[in-house]
């Protein structure tokens, strides 16, 4: 935008220099021809400023508070409920069928730390914007797959850079993302070394848990010491998805390794859109179908697997020495299996590789296979003649008899009912909204 600007300055102080002056007066912000047509002119030069914006960065900054509207008597309840329906509109057009979905996951977040992340055009830096997200996301992340683990790499200056070891701790993760002075960027990124780097320490990994790579890449260029569509196939081979979200612009490259691994990729256009398209990859990926032997479209044969539940020890217990840090400290772990003393769960017990969990965390990652089925809006009040329940059956809120005339677009109810497909119950519109997104599990059927 300031470009432009400046190029119609310059447009008219050239024609400043020919004697055109009428036509270009009304235009030109500082005054040159001075003394001529001088009240008109202080007329439509307070016009002029009152029109254009004082800084360029007014122009790029977006004002959050134009986008929601007030209605007529200034009240803002139409402006959220039409928020909320958003989310109820995209609810329902997320498949309803059982999908097989990844529940331990294994993600190595790949962090552009090259000389390009220091550009301004996100705010404050693309750099500092990518801390902050990305420790928004990995809170975000290991609340809705709490089995799995998150390891950092960085690239700069042409390598790899391994910044956090694969934790299933978000305060590890935290802890690796908050120094910002040992992030700092520079030089070249390496998109081959980061993915080799990243690669390596999922190799180890079993079947049964998804390896996943999620780049933030900042850059238009990548400095590698050998062939990129090699390391590409490799991560083809040992089932790596690989997704990208772009700060700067599309590459071929970025684009194919995503489409080749079946992960996603997107380019992010502002701020905002950053944040958005990071936080899609927070659900666990849908497991592609494996052919086996019964052919496509069956169901692939589920594989068992082990886990162990562990003994608390209380904070009184004597000390002694954990497993995994050889700290000595009283809380902690005991293995089923081998009792082998373990900070924190979920993780692999260090002794004899169980899987050790906690009951809470298997159900939390519960609801991603069997999510609940959205509410349908009830636009019909007396449906088959039957009086209407008074209130919500949650939260025993009495439901308002008269229908808000606002609320019109699809899949809003205008009396604010929106009922369980399973169980007929009707539930008001922040119910509605808690069950879906915090609780996942509906009140009236259990389901
Ligand atoms: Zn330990
Ligand atoms: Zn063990
Ligand atoms: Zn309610
Ligand atoms: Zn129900």
């Amino acid at each position: 935008m300031a470009p432009k600007n400046r190029d119609d300055n310059f447009m008219d102080v050239d024609s400043d220099s020919d004697i055109s002056l009428l036509g270009d007066i009304d235009h030109r912000g500082k005054g040159k021809a001075k003394g001529k047509a001088t009240d008109k002119r202080k007329k439509e030069k307070g016009k002029a400023k009152a029109k254009e914006q004082a800084y360029t960065w007014e122009a790029s900054y977006t004002r959050s508070w134009d986008t929601v509207q007030e209605d007529e008597a200034g009240s803002l309840q139409g402006a959220v409920e039409d928020l909320m329906a958003r989310g109820r509109r995209r609810r329902l057009l997320a498949p309803a069928a059982a999908i097989r979905r990844t529940i331990i996951r294994h993600l190595v977040l790949l962090l552009d730390l090259s000389a390009a992340m220091m550009d301004r055009d996100m705010r404050p830096t693309r750099f500092d914007l990518m801390l902050q997200y990305a420790r928004e996301f990995v809170v975000e992340w290991f609340d809705q797959n709490p089995l799995g683990q998150i390891g950092v790499v960085g690239m700069r200056a042409g390598i790899g850079e391994r910044i956090g070891e694969m934790s299933g701790n978000p305060q590890d993760v935290l802890k690796c993302l908050s120094d910002r002075t040992r992030l700092e960027p520079t030089g070249e990124p390496s998109l081959q070394n980061a993915i080799e780097m990243a690669r390596s320490s999922m190799s180890h990994l079993p079947t049964h848990s998804s390896r996943e790579i999620l780049i933030i890449f900042g850059s238009l260029t990548t400095c590698d010491p050998g062939n990129i569509h090699d390391t590409l196939d490799a991560c083809v081979k040992n089932k790596i998805r690989i997704s990208v979200v772009a700060l700067a612009a599309e590459m071929k490259i970025t684009r194919d390794l995503c489409d080749k691994t079946g992960g996603q990729f997107g380019v992010a256009m502002n701020e905002g859109h950053f944040k958005d398209i990071l936080f899609e990859l927070v659900p666990p990926p849908a497991q592609r179908a494996v052919a086996r032997a019964g052919g496509p479209g069956t169901n692939p044969a589920a594989d068992l697997m082990m886990m162990g539940f562990p003994t608390r020890l209380p904070d009184s217990s004597p000390p002694s020495l954990c497993a995994c840090h050889s700290d000595m400290k009283s809380e902690g772990f005991l293995c089923p299996r081998c009792m082998a003393k373990v900070c924190d769960v979920p993780t692999d017990c260090d002794i004899c590789g169980l899987m050790i969990v906690s009951s809470p965390h298997l159900a939390r990652s519960y609801h991603h296979l069997f999510p609940v089925k959205p509410y349908e809006a009830v636009t019909e009040l007396r449906e088959g003649g039957s009086e209407p329940v008074a209130a919500c059956h949650a939260c025993a809120r009495i439901f308002s008899t008269s229908a808000s005339t606002a609320a019109a677009s699809e899949g809003i109810s205008p009396w604010g009912r929106y009922r369980c497909p399973d169980c007929r119950n009707d539930f008001c519109t922040e119910c509605d909204v808690f069950v879906h997104d915090v609780i996942h599990c509906c009140p009236g059927c259990g389901k």
